[in-house]
């Protein structure tokens, strides 16, 4: 799909009221213009971004959802809570039920090393 407005292609696209089909970045900027509120700019990437479209609506000290999501991701990763295995990233958790998320419709998954 292509932004409209700066013709970069994307995998999804905002539709506009005025009929315009919007990157994530146009359609922010397109919000801001309107006077919504809540808007930051990334101090890693400089995407606009708005904590007020994220579930749970925690401060990400200064980054947009995306690169809070990656550096975490790799955060866990160094500390062992995930290991990647044949390009695949899996995250080691605690085995008992209710304590975190369980994948593989809760089959044990064993990773050699
Ligand atoms: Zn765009
Ligand atoms: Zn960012």
């Amino acid at each position: 799909m292509i932004c409209s407005k700066c013709d970069s292609e994307v995998t999804s696209i905002f539709h506009s009221r005025d009929g315009e089909d919007l990157c994530k970045q146009c359609n922010n900027r397109r919000r801001v213009d309107s006077g919504e509120e809540g808007f930051f700019r990334c101090s890693v990437c400089g995407d606009l971004d708005n904590p007020n479209d994220w579930i749970g609506n925690h401060d990400m000290g200064g980054l947009c959802f995306d690169c809070n999501f990656w550096t975490d991701n790799l955060r866990q990763y160094k500390n062992g809570e995930k290991v990647v295995v044949d390009g695949h990233c899996y995250h080691v958790g605690d085995g008992r039920e209710g304590k975190g998320f369980r994948g593989f419709a809760e089959f044990i998954l064993s990773i050699r090393t």
